[in-house]
């Protein structure tokens, strides 16, 4: 993507949205340095540069253990295996009143996570709606807006944390009427340039929805996706996709979708949400599905996987020998998965519950190597997708 354009930002001159991390002269940043320099004993130890390298970060991980050029160690042995990045995280619901913003960061703050990535939600409940859940009202039809993404943006300069890298996620795109994505991205870059560094979650088939009007993306329709695609290439802008592998009756009814968007755009950087999982395919060979994402992975080399929603733990990494399955998949591939919550900001949602989600969706986190894990909890994959300059900070190993 380009830098960012700040016309008109007088408020904050400085804003780190379109670089990361943020310009030296914002003091938060300088101090964290200061700190993060008086904590360490980098450069204490002149001929003994291993050593200085394993020196373990102390107290609460902080943005500026991200700094490149930082060496301070994450130890595993000392923390709770929890991710410290949210690249999955609804920050608006389907219908009715968001969790009010500073109280989703708040939320944040008290998990330990210190990135993550907005995503609307894309599709919207009528305004005259009462629900909140599209699952709880059948026959209400769900329409792909550009509401939530305003409303992000605009959060996200109103209550900007020194303390939090957020990224903006673009949710509004109706993969069934590519001709609309061209013309609605140039609304937001109109109002919020440069701000958005991803597109996603976009649904190109959810049985779920399936009674609210939405329906699998035809077939014939991806190729006309070219237009908006070569665009995400061009800002290096990866796009998530939501796609059900297929169902209980037929596993892989929709493989052939996917597989036609990897083999169209094969140099756009995609991520695949919850492995294809869903409710409706509650029952998996797992051998086969590890096999199936094996293979696309090889074939694909842009083609990454998105690890939340506490449904693959409830339905699949809770039996441990199936979990170790997919555990020896990501430690082949410790580049190609993000974490996730999957958490919806609805109203009254609380920092317990969000804890308790980033737990669930943390926990094969906690049996993965350490280059996984610092590629993944730490964070190192998502800035590398997001396009931040952020380096997640090594693994201490001599301690081990
Ligand atoms: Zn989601």
């Amino acid at each position: 993507m380009g830098p960012l354009q700040k016309a008109g930002s007088h408020r904050r001159p400085w804003r780190p949205h379109g670089t990361w991390p943020p310009r030296p002269r914002a003091g938060f940043w300088a101090r964290g340095l200061v700190a993060l320099a008086a904590a360490c004993s980098c450069g204490a130890a002149a001929g003994n540069l291993t050593q200085a390298r394993q020196t373990p970060i102390q107290g609460p991980l902080s943005l500026a253990h991200f700094v490149p050029g930082q060496s301070a160690c994450y130890d595993r042995n000392k923390r709770l295996p929890l991710a410290v990045v949210d690249a999955h995280l609804h920050a608006r619901p389907f219908g009715g009143p968001p969790l009010p913003f500073p109280d989703l960061l708040n939320h944040l703050r008290q998990s330990g996570v210190l990135f993550a990535n907005l995503y609307g939600i894309g599709q919207r409940l009528p305004i005259q709606s009462p629900c909140t859940n599209p699952l709880d009202c059948p026959g209400v039809p769900l329409q792909p807006t550009l509401k939530s993404d305003f409303s992000n943006a605009q959060n996200s300069l109103d209550f900007e944390p020194d303390d939090l890298k957020l990224v903006l996620s673009m949710t509004f795109a109706d993969l069934a009427r590519p001709a609309e994505v061209l013309p609605q991205m140039a609304i937001l870059d109109k109002d919020y340039p440069g701000l958005f560094r991803w597109m996603g979650e976009l649904n190109l088939v959810k049985q779920a929805l399936f009674n609210n009007g939405h329906q699998a993306v035809a077939f014939e329709t991806i190729a006309a996706w070219k237009p908006f695609m070569a665009e995400l290439r061009r800002r290096r802008m990866p796009l998530a996709i939501h796609a059900d592998l297929g169902n209980n009756q037929q596993p892989f009814q929709y493989l052939p979708l996917m597989e036609r968007v990897l083999s169209l755009y094969p140099d756009n950087r995609i991520i695949w949400m919850h492995l294809g999982l869903s409710r409706e395919l509650s029952v998996i060979d797992t051998r086969q599905h590890v096999a199936l994402l094996e293979s696309l992975l090889d074939r694909y080399p842009q083609l990454s996987f998105d690890l939340s929603w506490r449904l693959l733990d409830d339905q699949v990494f809770s039996d441990r020998s199936q979990r170790d399955r997919y555990v020896a998949l990501i430690n082949r591939w410790p580049d190609r998965f993000i974490p996730g919550t999957d958490v919806v900001a609805t109203a009254g949602s609380g920092a317990m519950a969000y804890r308790q989600e980033l737990a669930i969706t943390s926990g094969i986190l906690a049996r993965v190597n350490d280059e996984a894990f610092r590629r993944i909890a730490l964070g190192q994959n998502f800035f590398e997708l997001a396009g931040l300059e952020a380096v997640a900070p090594p693994i201490c190993r001599l301690v081990r």
